[in-house]
């Protein structure tokens, strides 16, 4: 019998940023995916999940997307892509148990891909890069899943560190840790809007942002300052520089943030969070108006240090960073704020791991 876990994320600071390989603070939370189970020799893939209450039974020499289960495309998406890089496997009886809510901001689809992958290496004696293992879960999201998402869900489940947020230049792929202060915590706000047009929105978004960088004859907007974006964005057309101003400045708070993370300033980490909202509301225009209601109960409540939306936008979750002890006042003031928020507390937890 093997056991894998792999936790979820939040967004800390640095909003779009990852596909204008940009740089990005996330934490590992204290919730995941558990994958407990055993290797089969006959190549057959039988799956459970309890969160669902669906079993899924398929075979290795089949390995196709599953319409009738679409969660099972998680794993299966996993199972192809050590295939795919010739490394041998067999089939497996898994059980999936997990206490991430789904679809709420924390990347439970990347927890489960993740736990997934270490669970196949485990089982099949392979020892990849950690950053291959982040790149196998992606892939299994773009092929079996069609969603194109980025890197920054995988690794943040598995570089994720106890009491440190996970700093990530989405360029180079050089991850670090950086220290959180010891009673800092996180409230993760889950408004329960959902915008119907987020999916066109987060394309015009991004088209937006390649016109900018192209206009500025660069690969992508991280190769633009808010010095030069400032001197030389003029001909832009308005919503795009205001869209390119959001990325730059997030790229430039994070940058600042990783150094205040290392002297151990929240007070001032916490300002950069709010700073980071007020850019996507007025800037890059993904908040709505139930999210900024909850940055600003937070701006209201004592011990809460910073909030912002977290993800995409357009409805969804906001980050809060809260000194201990302040959680439930402040849990408080945002479900007044926002009937119908479901919070939960967090703390910066340790990445994906083999249990047992
Ligand atoms: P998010 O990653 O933000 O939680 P997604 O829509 O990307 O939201 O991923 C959620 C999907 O991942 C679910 O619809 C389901 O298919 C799959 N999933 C997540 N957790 C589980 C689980 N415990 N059991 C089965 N499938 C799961
Ligand atoms: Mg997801």
């Amino acid at each position: 019998m093997i056991t894998s876990f792999a936790p979820g994320r939040a967004e800390l600071l640095g909003n779009h940023t990852d596909y204008n390989a940009g740089l990005v603070l996330s934490i590992a939370v204290d919730r995941g995916v558990r994958l407990t189970g055993t290797a089969r020799a006959d190549g057959k893939l039988l799956f459970r999940s309890r969160e669902l209450g669906q079993a899924y039974e398929g075979s290795l020499d089949a390995l196709a997307p599953s319409a009738e289960h679409p969660w099972a495309n998680y794993l299966l998406g996993v199972f192809d892509e050590f295939r795919r890089r010739g490394l041998a496997i067999g089939g497996a009886e898994l059980e999936i148990a997990s206490n991430l809510p789904l679809g709420a901001g924390l990347s439970s689809s990347a927890a489960l891909e993740t736990s997934t992958a270490f669970w196949i290496q485990q089982a099949f004696g392979h020892a990849l890069p950690p950053l291959e293992l982040a790149r196998i879960g992606q892939a299994s999201e773009h092929r079996f899943v069609g969603v194109m998402c980025g890197l920054l869900d995988q690794i943040s489940s598995i570089f994720g560190k106890a009491g440190h947020a996970t700093f990530i230049d989405c360029r180079s792929f050089e991850v670090r840790n950086l220290p959180i202060p010891a009673n800092a915590k996180f409230v993760i706000a889950n408004s329960g809007v959902k915008h119907s047009l987020v999916a066109s929105e987060y394309n015009q978004r991004r088209a937006a942002c390649e016109a900018a960088a192209q206009a500025f004859g660069v690969p992508f907007l991280r190769d633009v300052d808010s010095r030069r974006l400032e001197a030389e964005g003029g001909a832009l057309p308005p919503d795009v520089l205001k869209r390119a101003r959001h990325i730059v400045g997030e790229n430039e708070r994070v940058a600042e943030a990783a150094g205040l993370l290392a002297r151990g300033e929240a007070a001032a980490f916490g300002q950069l969070m709010f700073a980071s909202h007020e850019s996507s509301r007025v800037n890059f225009e993904n908040s709505c108006p139930e999210l900024d209601r909850l940055v600003e109960a937070a701006r209201g409540t004592p011990g809460c240090l910073g909030a912002r939306l977290s993800g995409g936008g357009f409805g969804g979750a906001t980050i809060n960073l809260v000194e201990a002890g302040a959680e439930a006042g402040l849990i408080a003031a945002l479900e007044a704020a926002v009937p119908g928020t479901a919070c939960l507390v967090t703390s910066a937890a340790d990445g994906a791991r083999i249990e047992a």
